[in-house]
């Protein structure tokens, strides 16, 4: 898919990157720009003054108090960081302000560049119909439903519910995170639905606009990566499963996703490089689908790097962070689709700092630390013996990663992964991932996105 045209586009060139991001994210750019000797800015709040991360960036400052909003979304302070400190570039991580097209665009006007996508394009996925739309337009399955907002006209509504066929589910075209949307199992549910979801959306994203769509019952999640470069070539790196999931939030992935026939997957990936061009699509991104019966249906997409990004890295011998640099840089994609070699199997546990049981946050110094090494193990984290955990932001503290030549081998090398991490001083998931791995339908791959929350309940009642 790689394009030839010798036309001279000004490169991007920068050799400072402001990070504006913390925890285990922040080291992993941090490490990528280095390998590509580049010089890294890093900034923290005041619960974050103790990172270690800061021995070996160029600046290291903090834009404000604890609170989130106060500093890590502060986009006045960080762009104010970045001029005083002469970063020539932001890269925003995951969560934040990764997906605020705002942001972005005050990078650019700034005269700095932003290491993601287009600010248009941030947009145009932020808003769930008008993705939907241009996924169409690409030829990208979606589920069943309109790729228009849903009128107040209670008739339309109920038309457009039959033709869909109950249930169906009622989203938030700003959503996000999980929340605003409900499921409807039948007409006399409808109205009802619509309005309380129309309310949680105005108060939650600012938008009282809605779509409706099918309803699947036990879909896997399924998502493609892709990456394009400012020159017109976009590449996928094949595919992940991230089907465990509890109350949305995934907790264990894996690359390939099993039981998946590249003639089954190829057309969508093909289809999501088409709708990379076509939104003019600049970066990492990941197209994410829902998978029932033999079909995929596009539910969103993410426009930046992903948490689970390290799965598609150790099948694809890939360094996704660099590579997202260096087309920030303006540089071309050294590879085509058919040097898209992806081989063996890689798994991804997220292990987060939360009481077994309640999974609340749990804060606290880490007084003892034992991380798994050897062949085919990776641990991306921030943490070490003497690691406060603050409870002001997400519980995750480190990610297991394990690449092994099939499934089966992937999954006892996770197990051994497990047996030997020991974090002591906090609550973790750890004791519940050991267990998951001793699941047998989970190692059968016989999974869908409702199946951890069930392995949970039955747990609890034994
Ligand atoms: P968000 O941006 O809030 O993460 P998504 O559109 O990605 O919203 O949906 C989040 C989750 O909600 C999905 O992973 C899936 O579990 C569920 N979901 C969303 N749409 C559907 C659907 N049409 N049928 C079944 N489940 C759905």
């Amino acid at each position: 898919m790689r394009q030839s045209s010798d036309s001279v586009v000004a490169p991007l060139r920068f050799d400072t990157v402001m990070i504006a991001n913390r925890g285990e994210i922040a080291t992993r750019i941090q490490r990528a720009c280095h390998a590509l000797g580049i010089k890294t800015v890093m900034i923290c709040s005041e619960a974050d003054r103790q990172a270690l991360y800061r021995r070996d960036a160029e600046h290291f400052l903090c834009v404000g108090p604890a609170p989130a909003a106060k500093s890590y979304l502060n986009q006045d302070a960080i762009l104010l960081a970045a001029r005083l400190t002469g970063a020539g570039a932001i890269h925003p991580g995951y969560g934040f302000l990764s997906e605020k097209a705002a942001f972005a665009e005050a990078i650019e006007r700034a005269g700095l560049v932003f290491i993601g996508p287009p600010a248009s394009a941030i947009a145009t996925m932020g808003d769930k119909i008008a993705a939907k739309r241009a996924m169409i337009a690409a030829g990208v399955p979606c589920v069943p439903g309109p790729d228009t907002a849903l009128p107040e006209d209670r008739d339309v509504i109920e038309r457009t519910a039959r033709k869909i066929g109950y249930p169906v589910i009622i989203k938030a075209a700003g959503g996000g995170g999980g929340r605003g949307m409900r499921v409807v199992a039948d007409a006399g549910q409808l109205h009802e639905a619509v309005a309380l979801t129309r309310e949680e959306a105005r108060q939650a994203f600012g938008s009282a606009e809605l779509y409706m769509e099918k309803f699947l019952q036990h879909p896997r999640h399924i998502e493609i990566q892709v990456l394009c470069d400012s020159h017109g070539n976009a590449l996928w790196l094949g595919h992940r499963d991230c089907s465990m999931q509890r109350r949305h939030q995934k907790v264990v992935e894996e690359a390939p996703a099993p039981g998946i026939s590249p003639r089954i997957i190829d057309p969508v990936g093909l289809a999501c490089v088409e709708a990379c061009r076509q939104i003019g699509y600049r970066g990492v991104g990941t197209f994410e689908f829902l998978f029932e019966d033999g079909r995929f249906y596009f539910i969103e997409m993410n426009t930046r790097l992903q948490v689970e990004h390290p799965v598609t890295e150790m099948t694809s011998g890939l360094d996704i962070v660099q590579e997202q640099i260096k087309v920030a840089q303006g540089r071309r994609l050294e590879i085509d689709q058919a040097e898209v070699r992806c081989t063996g199997h890689s798994i991804e546990c997220r292990i987060n700092a939360e009481d077994p049981d309640s999974f609340l946050p749990s804060a606290g110094m880490i007084d003892r630390l034992e991380l798994p090494e050897g062949e085919g193990v990776r641990v991306d984290t921030h943490i070490h013996e003497g690691y406060r955990v603050s409870p002001y932001y997400d519980s995750l503290i480190a990610k297991l990663i394990v690449h092994a030549p099939n499934r089966p081998a992937a999954i006892a090398r996770m197990r051994e992964a497990l047996a030997a991490t020991e974090i002591g001083g906090i609550s973790t998931n750890l004791a519940f991932l050991r267990a998951l791995f001793d699941d047998e339908a989970f190692s059968r791959g016989e999974t869908d996105i409702h199946y951890l929350e069930q392995w949970l309940a039955r747990r609890r009642s034994t």
